[in-house]
């Protein structure tokens, strides 16, 4: 479900095509869906604009870094101004009206930057490099994601993540956010990621024990729907890389993170 090769083709083209399109208003480069109907955008001009949108260079290790002076680096800024301004005032409203205001972050390429895998992988997927990659925890933070963090827990806001990491990745994922300063409620109670052989209740419409068939949608909106309606939390915003991460209500704003690297249905 994560990605194909099929999709980050798809996905990938379309992205820029939109970008092509920007300036007679047609689209935004924040595209969610294929666009078939004309020649796709060249894949290896499209590789040469993500190594510039991220500003990517290898660094000592040889582990590909984004630059901080990057127009990724900028998107997420303003992103992130924008949503510290929000959080404070929508944190306000909350507590005033006697509610639990809450914030829910994805993991992959919202807090944690796999550019290092997608460029040393050309924009695959594979389960068990994958794998590999996530239980190393030492991916860098997504630009200012972690002050975000950190930035919602000062303001009394509860933050919970959302990932579709799986349970035997959970050690890693803790591991990695720590490192990067992303040090809040990384406790079982806070942190959902897949649990496809144990589903809980909340997911029982697409999932039973052995049974999984929970859409990426499904999945996240389900758990943000259990974050409120049973935990009590009123989701003020909700922060992911992927539309995946947003559709499905629950959460009064979303805020799309930029990742051209691959597409997550
Ligand atoms: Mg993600």
């Amino acid at each position: 479900m994560r990605k194909s090769l099929k999709a980050v083709a798809a996905g990938a083209a379309c992205v820029v095509a939109g970008a092509a399109l920007y300036g007679a208003g047609a689209a935004t480069a924040g595209q969610s869906t294929a666009n078939s109907t004309h020649e796709p955008y060249n894949i290896g001009l499209l590789v040469k604009d993500i190594d510039t949108y991220y500003g990517t260079t290898a660094d000592g290790a040889g582990v590909y870094q984004a630059s901080p002076d990057s127009p990724y680096a900028k998107d997420l800024a303003r992103i992130d101004r924008d949503a510290e301004r929000y959080i404070d005032k929508a944190a306000r409203k909350a507590h005033h009206r006697g509610e639990r205001p809450a914030v829910v972050f994805d993991i992959d390429d919202t807090l944690l930057l796999s550019l290092d895998y997608e460029k040393r992988y050309n924009y695959t997927y594979n389960a068990t490099t994958w794998n590999d990659y996530v239980n190393k925890a030492d991916r860098p933070a997504v630009f200012g994601s972690p002050e975000l963090v950190r930035y919602a827990e000062s303001k009394g806001v509860e933050v919970f993540y959302n990932s579709g990491l799986s349970e035997s990745q959970r050690a890693g994922a803790v591991e990695n956010l720590k490192k990067v300063g992303a040090d809040v409620n990384l406790d079982a109670g806070h942190m959902f990621l897949k649990d496809k052989a144990n589903p809980p209740a909340y997911l029982k419409d697409c999932a039973t024990a052995g049974t999984w068939n929970c859409t990426t949608v499904q999945y996240k909106a389900g758990t943000r729907g259990h974050i409120e309606r049973d935990l009590g939390y009123e989701i003020i915003a909700n922060f992911g890389d992927q539309y995946s991460d947003l559709d499905g209500g629950h959460a009064d704003r979303t805020y799309k993170l930029p990742n051209p690297t691959y597409f997550v249905g």
